[in-house]
């Protein structure tokens, strides 16, 4: 099992998650996002499930294995991408910005045609 970044997170990525992963396991595109979406990933074999990334995500895209919705379900592989591909990536580096506002939460969960 594992903690799953979803598509809420894409052209977010201000990596407020990175910041409290103890294993350092949430990675991003080396160079930029040229062949996967522009996010960030989770090492699904390096995560210890330690729960921290979860509430600390401003823009609520991290979800746990087994609650992810069905509407993001395809994260799952997308996320499994890191071990099959982990020379494309690189430990995501903490650069955090200003939180959203919850009308931007909400707006990003509607363009991904998402309802809590
Ligand atoms: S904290 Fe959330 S939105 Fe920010 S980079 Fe991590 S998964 Fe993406
Ligand atoms: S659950 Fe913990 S170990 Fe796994 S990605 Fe989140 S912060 Fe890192």
């Amino acid at each position: 099992m594992a903690y799953i970044v979803t598509s809420l997170c894409v052209d977010c990525k201000d990596t407020a998650c990175a910041d409290v992963c103890p294993v350092e396991c949430i990675y991003e595109e080396t160079g930029g996002a040229a062949k996967y979406k522009n996010q960030l990933f989770i090492h699904p074999d390096e995560c210890i499930d330690c729960t921290n990334c979860e509430p600390a995500c401003p823009w609520k895209a991290i979800f746990e294995e087994d609650e992810v919705p069905a509407i993001f379900k395809s994260a799952i592989e997308e996320n499994r991408v890191i071990a099959d591909d982990i020379g494309s990536f690189t430990v995501a580096k903490v650069h955090k910005g200003p939180a959203p506002t919850a009308d931007q939460v909400a707006a990003n969960y509607k363009k991904h045609g998402y309802t809590p």
